[in-house]
């Protein structure tokens, strides 16, 4: 972990439609990884929202120190990259899911984090999954700037458990409603 800067995710650069399916047979689902094959990345994924016509690439990550979180949504190769600890462990992260404008002078923010553990790689993908569908929800369906880190990260805490997740969830992760 670097900084605690509203940003779990190491390694995302930043840098989705109402009317289409929300769930995606024939979304494009890849595995890079030794031991999981394209079925059973998609597998894994089931339930979660398609990304347009985005490609979705898992690909192992040979961490220094410690297992952690990484990926990342790159606009311009249509492209939703996974990263999967290699070895895997169990891990924690901290995961900031709310900023609040404290009062007073100047412009601080109080944040809201929990400690979220990550027993299994589907665990990790389907969190890395949500995060990163939500900057593409942001980007494509919403065109808004996309870094919202603490809204991705707040979709993707509420639903990552989940067995299905629709827009719907991604609209309401994105009214500020909770309370530091
Ligand atoms: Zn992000």
């Amino acid at each position: 972990m670097q900084a605690r800067l509203p940003h779990t995710i190491n390694a995302c650069t930043l840098l989705l439609t109402r009317s289409r399916p929300p769930y995606a047979p024939g979304m494009v689902i890849r595995s890079d990884l030794d031991g999981m094959t394209d079925a059973e990345a998609r597998h894994i994924l089931v339930g979660l929202p398609r990304a347009g016509d985005y490609e979705v690439v898992v690909k192992p990550l040979r961490y220094r120190s410690s297992p952690h979180l990484a990926a990342r949504c790159e606009f311009e190769e249509r492209r939703i990259v996974l990263q999967v600890p290699v070895p895997f462990h169990r891990f924690k992260e901290p995961v900031l899911y709310a900023a609040r404008r404290k009062r007073g002078h100047g412009i601080r923010f109080a944040w809201a984090s929990e400690s979220v553990s990550f027993r299994l790689r589907r665990e990790v993908l389907r969190f890395l999954y949500c995060h990163e569908w939500m900057h593409w929800y942001l980007h494509e369906e919403l065109g808004k700037k996309s870094a919202a880190e603490t809204a991705c990260d707040r979709f993707a805490l509420r639903n990552f458990r989940r067995p299905r997740v629709s827009i719907a969830d991604a609209d309401a992760a994105l009214r500020r409603r909770v309370r530091v």
